[in-house]
């Protein structure tokens, strides 16, 4: 049974950093996220691809045992397309091409099986559809994390606004949380954050960590010491979805569940950044996974 369920782009990306460059390579949000929830979890994936989609793809998908009931075939559009660079700021990604195609038309559709799952996290797509997707649900899941990205605060921050004042974290990066709340300060931005009815704020910090904020506390998780950095793309999809995957797991969301998941999110995240597109997240284990997160715990330890 699914517990946890992927709304996303699938896309085709071309990406070129310092360290190499790939061309239509398998990418899009809800591909990362739904390729590191599975490593804890049973995840399912709603999203759309085109009459070119390369059958290879879906099999990968499938291989790691996602279901794929979610997606749809738009057999009159090609596939959402990606092309961006990252000069030796990982942190901030460069795109020279966004080309929508089958994404343009997108209605996500939740398969009955998914509508009672306890686990729901709403990818990059534009905030009407993330509100769409939750009305879709046969009943409130334990937790709902929504993901936001600078084009959509460009384009109506307030609706941004509301999406995470509906959902149970609303995640961002530390240059969206400065966009959305007009600050330079991220503390300031996670008590806004927290303002806006959510019990939890999280802010990414690519590869410096995140920072968590409730009410009570404080906790700031350091990002991997990594040497061997190829492309950050998908970091932040992949660290929604193992945190989603890991809490998933434990079917538990208490604060001390939260700081770990958080933790085997910037896991997963830094395996994802050591290979470009899915190819490193291919080569590993949950054994990879936990002595990782392992090392996390001692280099923050003092
Ligand atoms: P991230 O690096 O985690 O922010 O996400 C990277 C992924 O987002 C890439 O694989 C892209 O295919 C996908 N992406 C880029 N632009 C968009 C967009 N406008 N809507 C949805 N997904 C996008």
């Amino acid at each position: 049974m699914v517990k946890v369920v992927v709304v996303g782009s699938i896309a085709f990306d071309s990406i070129k950093t310092p360290f190499g460059s790939v061309q239509k390579a398998l990418g899009g949000s809800g591909t990362y996220a739904s390729y590191a929830s599975s490593f804890f979890s049973k995840t399912g994936l709603v999203g759309v691809i085109g009459n070119d989609f390369n059958q290879n793809y879906l099999n990968l998908l499938k291989r790691k045992g996602i279901d794929l009931s979610g997606v749809t075939v738009n057999e009159k559009e090609k596939t959402f397309y990606w092309k961006g660079e990252y000069k030796f700021d990982l942190n901030s990604a460069i795109t020279h091409e966004t080309q929508l195609n089958a994404f343009s038309s997108f209605k996500p559709e939740l398969p009955e099986a998914y509508k009672n799952a306890d686990y729901l996290f709403l990818g990059n797509i534009s905030p009407e559809l993330q509100l769409n997707v939750l009305n879709q649900m046969n009943k409130r899941p334990k937790l709902v994390l929504a993901d936001t990205m600078n084009y959509y605060i460009q384009k109506n921050p307030e609706l941004v606004k509301k999406v995470i004042n509906e959902v149970d974290i609303g995640l961002m990066n530390d240059s969206e949380a400065r966009m959305l709340f007009n600050t330079n300060n991220l503390m300031t931005a996670c008590k806004k954050i927290l303002a806006l009815n959510s019990e939890w704020a999280i802010i990414k910090k690519g590869e410096h960590g995140a920072i968590f904020m409730t009410e009570k506390e404080f906790f700031s998780a350091p990002g991997y010491p990594l040497e061997n950095v190829k492309d950050p793309t998908g970091a932040g999809d992949s660290f929604a979805g193992a945190m989603l995957g890991y809490l998933a797991s434990k079917n538990s969301v208490s604060q001390k569940e939260i700081k770990k998941a958080i933790v085997y999110g910037s896991t997963v995240a830094s395996f994802n950044a050591e290979g470009f597109s899915l190819n490193n997240l291919q080569k590993i284990n949950k054994k990879h996974i936990n002595s990782r997160f392992k090392e996390f715990k001692k280099i923050s330890e003092f």
